[in-house]
């Protein structure tokens, strides 16, 4: 293919409440996990920029954290990031869970659409999960909340509909040179979706507080000379001594889990053997502290 030909091309931006399955679609586009999912709300922090090749189009996505009222620093900022996406795309993609009743007008996070006027696509998620019936009133009460171009039922998880979603990006976007290589599914270095796979799994292994008082940096990445395994040291970091001796957990077994599954999907990532060492250190209220915001890249 010539380097100068033009595609459909541009910017969309994956936006909603929390935990609607914003980073599930991601990793569906892409065909590989490079957005972390859970079952809790608020598990996307950053946003992670995925870009969707095909012959006729290159998407890029932005997923974001979810569109939600927001108490401590760490959850404004993610409010922040989010909503700094929107004006820099040329599809706002809001998404929605068709299990939970729909929003009243005046509390909608719909209404922080209304000051942009770019085409909004509204997907209906998780549509695997409801009767068919249901589908028809569920739109019609989106379409009175925000006039969406198009309004899709899709699952993520299943990846229905997602043919569909992407004939409307592709009516939608502009023609355009493509802005990133075809071979690269993402921006974000390989440390950085390392830190987030651990991250994953102490969403998924722990409760409460815990996930939400957790951030991880990855401290170093050694290839191997021989072709063995990549040594990863990784830090787990939380607020309190209380914290600490739960992600560790009874003689370790705690850490060891999250070690060992996340340990399975960075192998998976980056497909190599992986060897990887995890310590977990208290930084007292990280949550609010702005120098150490900064360095997690906030
Ligand atoms: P986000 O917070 O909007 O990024 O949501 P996630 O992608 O982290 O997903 C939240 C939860 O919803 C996870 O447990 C997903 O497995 C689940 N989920 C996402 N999409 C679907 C879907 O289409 N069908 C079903 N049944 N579950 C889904
Ligand atoms: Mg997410």
């Amino acid at each position: 293919m010539h380097d100068s030909e033009t595609v459909k091309c541009g910017m969309v931006a994956l936006v909603g409440p929390p935990n609607v399955g914003k980073s599930t679609l991601m990793n569906t586009l892409l065909g590989q996990k490079i957005s972390i999912v859970s079952p809790k709300p608020q598990t996307t922090r950053n946003r992670i920029l995925g870009i969707v090749n095909g012959d006729d189009h290159q998407i890029v996505v932005l997923d974001t954290p979810g569109l939600h009222r927001a108490k401590s620093p760490l959850n404004r900022e993610m409010m922040r990031i989010a909503l700094e996406t929107l004006p820099e795309v040329d599809v706002i993609v809001f998404m929605v869970d068709a299990t939970l009743p729909p929003p009243a007008k005046e509390t909608s996070p719909t209404r922080y659409l209304e000051k942009s006027d770019k085409p909004c696509v509204l997907l209906l998620n998780k549509v695997d999960l409801i009767a068919k019936e249901r589908l028809l009133p569920l739109l019609q009460i989106y379409g009175q909340l925000h006039p969406f171009t198009a309004m899709i039922p899709v699952s993520a998880l299943a990846a229905d509909g997602i043919d569909e979603f992407l004939a409307e990006l592709k009516r939608l976007l502009p023609e355009g040179q493509r802005l990133y290589p075809e071979d690269i599914p993402t921006d974000a270095s390989e440390r950085f979706i390392v830190g987030e796979l651990i991250r994953e799994k102490v969403f998924l292994l722990t409760r409460e507080e815990i996930p939400y008082a957790t951030a991880v940096t990855v401290d170093s990445f050694q290839e191997p000379a021989d072709g063995g395994a990549v040594t990863i040291h990784a830090t787990i970091m939380v607020e309190k001594q209380s914290q600490k001796g739960i992600i560790i957990g009874k003689q370790g077994s705690m850490l060891k889990r999250i070690g060992e599954q996340a340990r399975r999907e960075i192998e998976k990532l980056l497909d190599q053997k992986v060897m990887l060492k995890l310590w977990v250190r208290v930084q007292k209220d990280w949550t609010s502290d702005p120098r150490v915001l900064r360095d997690l890249g906030f």
